[in-house]
């Protein structure tokens, strides 16, 4: 009787196999195996990086050129926060209270002239 039982029980098993989903799947793992080594490769074989980031100079823009317009050169600083953030054109285009650069409300602003 033993025997009559055991193949119900691995037609079972293998049923729950085709019912597991995706995430499980041999063959979607894989697949996703490839394709992160592809991806690994690919990155290995590219050139040397070109251009390193700009972040060492956004700080030096920012201290410089208006938060705002990107273009004029900022002179009028935010209090409390001291941000040097706005040129003369843009002090009076914000809408908001705030610092362009941290955010902070401020209360009045300040005509900053290099000596
Ligand atoms: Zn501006
Ligand atoms: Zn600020």
């Amino acid at each position: 009787m033993a025997n009559q039982q055991d193949p119900p029980l691995l037609i079972n098993e293998t049923e729950k196999d085709y019912i597991i989903p995706e995430d499980n799947d041999p063959l979607e793992l894989e697949y996703k195996e490839i394709i992160e080594q592809e991806r690994i490769e690919q990155l290995n074989n590219l050139p040397f990086a070109p251009v390193p980031e700009i972040l060492p100079l956004t700080p030096l823009i920012s201290q410089n050129v208006c938060a705002i317009c990107r273009s004029s050169r900022s002179t009028h600083a935010l209090i409390p926060c001291g941000h040097r953030a706005l040129c003369e054109e843009c002090k009076g285009l914000l809408e908001q209270q705030r610092c362009p650069i941290c955010a902070q409300p401020f209360f009045s602003i300040l005509r900053i002239w290099d000596a």
